[in-house]
């Protein structure tokens, strides 16, 4: 599993706008550490800079400077389509009759491979292995029939099926657009009492001084230009399927989404686990860092002691950044140190927000003990992840997901060596978070997909066809054990 992307536009006539994109990814940074992009007009042409690594070793003042403009769109990229290569980078930009045009995308389609297999068939080729690129030349080939790029993006938006929360640059405008199901979250600011900024997350808005306005609408297409700020509905929501991962793993815990802070949401869900997974411990220890928060709120409800066992160096980025198997086990290592005067001798309640393979919580369970811990009982502040994401969240294949490979917690338990292991029910998750279920995604949890998915395209991620649980189903089938919610070795 891995992660996504970060997308950020600006319509600024009187503003810095390459410096205020480059802070606004800034804040983006934990949506993907691979490449980074800006792109940024003037009202005549588009000028793009877009490199292989973090945002701040991608930008120096040389190169700000040089992208000089009055608009501009960015983008942080973890790959979920498409290799990892500079081509597949973003911002990418095509032409059209009209002039250019530039995308930021965040999500995934899912129809990709059918909308590209239809315009190679007509001609069109393409440099990248990105859904983002046939995105991309679709919205320059519909300018071309319909002259503008508003109506060209309105033409095209009912053919994406998937997830998509984008902006769009053109020489005189940024145009942002989000999927009818509003599956990733995209915001939109104001800055100084005339700019206007899109973002994916409310935290790029905090750090550049922008005043949140408001969420952009599923199926919402919303243009800024000379004339102000216009949009429209171009797709009725069917139902919204916000992705339930941005509050437990995904977005910043400073972010908000839908009205909820993500902290906030963080700690409900700890203390929903408490609730429902108590376990008899001295010391309540998050993992560093996205578990702090669920532990905060385990430990406020259990009213056991909260403490720090684990050490992150912040120096270093997610381990997940390193694809390779090898590396991955090494950077357990790397990114935490265990503090052994807090640990030694006591029991530990360690809270994390996910397990996906299982191999980090293995190595820092291992850690654990090594720095002398008696016992140590693991509480996950989500439920069990069996099913693959095929819109933007890189949850690998079934067969990678440990909570698909094993038939029950118990043997989830096992392979990560915890004395004790309890994850979060579907319903204790909804109850923790407090929103309702119709308004979210959860199908990494249910294999309730929202917007169906083709044959071919779930066939690459299901090379698991023997589960205990089978598609569609929160509960085990009758017949295999039933994994109750927490097990402990008898
Ligand atoms: P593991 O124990 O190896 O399954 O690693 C799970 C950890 O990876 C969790 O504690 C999360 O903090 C983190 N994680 C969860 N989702 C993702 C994701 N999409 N990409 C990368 N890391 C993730
Ligand atoms: Fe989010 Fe999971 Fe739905 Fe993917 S499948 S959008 S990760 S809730």
């Amino acid at each position: 599993m891995r992660e996504e992307c970060g997308v950020f536009g600006i319509y600024g006539p009187d503003e810095d706008v390459s410096r205020l994109t480059y802070f606004g990814l800034f804040a983006l940074q934990h949506r993907g550490q691979e490449s980074a992009g800006i792109a940024v007009a003037d009202g005549r042409d588009i000028t793009l800079y877009r490199e292989m690594g973090l945002v701040s070793q991608v930008f120096d003042e040389a190169t700000l400077e040089r992208l000089s403009g009055d608009l501009a769109i960015g983008h942080a990229r973890y790959s979920t389509t498409g290799s990892t290569t500079l081509a597949n980078a973003q911002p990418m930009v095509a032409e059209w009759r009209g002039g250019k045009i530039a995308i930021s995308h965040n999500g995934n389609l899912i129809n990709t491979l059918a909308l590209r297999r239809e315009m190679e068939a007509q001609g069109e080729t393409f440099e990248a292995s990105s859904d983002s690129e046939v995105m991309l030349r679709m919205v320059a080939r519909e300018a071309d029939r319909t002259g503008t790029v508003e109506e060209a993006l309105a033409a095209c938006m009912p053919q994406w099926h998937g997830a998509y929360s984008a902006t769009f640059l053109t020489e005189k405008s940024v145009i942002a657009v989000r999927d009818p199901y509003g599956v990733r979250p995209l915001c939109v600011g104001r800055l100084n009492g005339q700019a206007t900024v899109f973002a994916s997350e409310t935290c790029a808005l905090n750090l550049i001084g922008a005043e949140f306005l408001r969420e952009a609408q599923p199926g919402e297409l919303i243009v800024a230009d000379e004339d102000g700020l216009r949009s429209r509905a171009v797709l009725t929501t069917p139902r919204q399927a916000l992705c339930v991962f941005e509050y437990i793993y995904l977005a910043r815990p400073d972010s908000k989404i839908s009205d909820r802070l993500v902290h906030e949401a963080r700690r409900g869900l700890g203390r929903q686990l408490a609730d429902d997974q108590p376990v008899d411990g001295d010391v309540v220890i998050p993992v560093p860092d996205t578990g702090w928060p669920a532990a905060i709120g385990y430990a406020e409800r259990s009213g056991l002691p909260f403490g720090e066992g684990l050490i992150r160096n912040r120096y270093v980025p997610r381990t997940f950044i390193q694809p390779d198997q090898r590396l991955r086990e090494l950077g357990v290592k790397i990114k935490l140190n265990p503090l052994r005067d807090a640990l030694a001798g006591r029991r530990i309640v360690m809270v994390d927000d996910s397990i996906v393979r299982g191999t980090t919580k293995r190595g820092i369970i291992g850690m654990i003990r090594d720095a002398g811990a008696t016992e140590v009982h693991v509480r996950i502040s989500a439920p069990p992840i069996r099913w693959p994401c095929y819109y933007g969240v890189d949850t690998s294949n079934r067969s990678e997901l440990i909570a698909a490979r094993c038939s029950s917690v118990e043997e989830i338990r096992r392979a990560i060596g915890a004395d004790s292991l309890g994850y979060q029910s579907i319903q204790g998750m909804l109850k923790g978070l407090q929103i309702p279920r119709r308004k979210l995604c959860l199908a990494c949890f249910t294999g309730r997909y929202p917007i169906a998915i083709p044959k071919d395209v779930r066939l690459s991620k299901l090379d698991l066809e023997e589960s205990a649980w089978r598609e569609g189903e929160e509960e085990p089938r009758a017949g295999t054990p039933a994994p109750s919610p927490t097990e402990t070795p008898g």
